[in-house]
């Protein structure tokens, strides 16, 4: 009997943690993630006595974000591999540092995380403990994230993490082929019941339309998650051979930077440098003020506007009709990027940013905006392929979990599948099963 404990990104996107626990009352912790909103940004409590293992799928904050607090007062094997722990440290950092929500741990901890890290390279079986193992697996998601398969008294469970199993232009995508039989599989159910549009096809008309906007005398503001997306939107413009100019600010510089170090984890490391070499790195307010007209692209954090260099960007980007602001990740609702999308107005409010101002925005845009989705998750039609792809065990019950999703996203997909045969449900955080 293997009992798991859904604790956090249960419904919802954002603070995803799944405890895992043997009949003997070993456990082994996947992801331990944060929200950005609402009063509990935290996975839900429970006793952590005999944590044996912490093991994390990807950096993305919610997956990794909360990792620190268990670290407080506590040694245990933080399993992970090299770009993740780098990565996740980064945007653990600039969590701390932005935010002005009280986090129970810091930077100390955040030490502590690093020395207990163990370096696992995918499909290399690590034991935990008698009767328990976990295997990385590529998740195609991000560079460096994993789906993870765990072995526990003989019952197989995978935990698919963040899964893309479509093409992109920045890292290879998931592949099934030799996962072995399994009893249960807990998958992300984020885009389960959308479609995302043909790439090739995308691709051509982002590129067309910047073409269009800097070859009339505008430039285009690309705001972009730091880790990934900015990087796969560069590679997009290379592969098109956009030849006008290309600046990248904030964290998606410093990511970009780090992904030299790993040319393993890059699908076409050599596109990538050429790519990079092309680009201006932008660090300076100073800088910024002088590239605002340069009939440039630029790509900025944060990819939903709450923040980033992308705020300093826009405000001149927004009264300018040549220009344009390109989206190229999903807005969340209530976000400034979604009001954008929805109603042509930039809304703004931070009393943070600089000490001696506040910045209250609300400006109509007179500017081009649009959005591009490229997605770093399988679609509707590639989650049903992966599961389906799956081989479970003759006897197993075909128990899928359906989490990192809203409401609708996850239960949907889990009465689809269903329909066909498994035993599905979307868990509540807080709920336990037994398999
Ligand atoms: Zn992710
Ligand atoms: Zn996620």
């Amino acid at each position: 009997m293997v009992t798991i404990s859904f604790l956090g990104g249960c419904r919802e996107v954002g603070r995803s943690a799944v405890l895992v626990e043997s009949k003997n009352g070993i456990k082994c912790m996947l992801d331990y993630g944060i929200r950005f909103r609402g009063e509990e940004r935290f996975p839900t409590n429970t006793n952590l006595e005999n944590l044996k293992a912490i093991a994390l799928s990807h950096s993305h904050i919610d997956h990794s974000g909360a990792l620190p607090i268990l670290y407080k007062n506590r040694k245990v094997p933080f399993f992970t591999n090299s770009i993740s722990l780098m990565t996740a440290e980064i945007l653990i950092r600039d969590m701390i540092k932005i935010s002005n929500y009280p986090f129970n741990f810091g930077y100390r901890e955040l030490e502590y995380l690093k020395e207990n890290s163990y370096f696992l390279l995918n499909k290399t079986r690590q034991k935990i403990s008698d009767n328990f193992y976990i295997t990385f697996l590529d998740a195609g998601h991000i560079p460096g994230s994993v789906s993870i398969l765990l072995e526990v008294d003989h019952k197989k469970i995978l935990y698919s993490g963040d899964i893309n199993t479509q093409i992109t232009n920045l890292i290879f995508p998931a592949n099934t082929a030799n996962i072995p039989e399994i009893d249960a599989l807990i998958i992300e159910s984020t885009y389960s019941l959308k479609e995302h549009p043909p790439r090739d096809q995308l691709e051509k008309k982002f590129v067309e339309k910047i073409i269009d906007i800097t070859d009339n005398g505008g430039s285009v503001l690309i705001p972009a998650f730091g880790v990934a997306r900015s990087q796969e939107a560069l590679l997009i413009l290379e592969k098109y051979n956009y030849n006008g100019k290309v600046f990248m600010d904030g964290l998606a510089r410093k990511i970009a930077k780090l992904y030299l170090s790993y040319p393993d984890s890059i699908k076409n490391i050599k596109a990538f440098r050429k790519a990079l070499k092309k680009t201006q790195f932008v660090s300076k307010p100073k800088t910024r003020s002088k590239i605002k007209n340069s009939n440039g692209v630029i790509i900025s954090p944060s990819g939903m506007l709450k923040g980033g260099p992308a705020i300093d960007y826009i405000q001149s980007i927004l009264p300018d009709p040549l220009s344009a602001v390109y989206l190229v990740g999903y807005q969340v609702e209530g976000t400034p990027g979604r009001t954008l999308l929805d109603e042509g107005i930039f809304e703004f409010k931070d009393s943070r940013r600089n000490k001696n101002y506040s910045l209250d925005l609300r400006v109509n845009a007179k500017c081009t905006y649009d959005y591009f989705d490229f997605s770093s998750h399988s679609d509707k039609i590639h989650l049903h392929n992966y599961i389906e792809s799956l081989n479970f065990q003759r006897n197993s019950n075909k128990d899928v979990f359906c989490i990192h999703g809203d409401n609708k996203s996850t239960t949907s997909l889990a009465s689809e599948l269903v329909k066909n045969d498994y035993n599905s449900v979307a868990p509540e955080t807080g709920e336990i099963y037994q398999i």
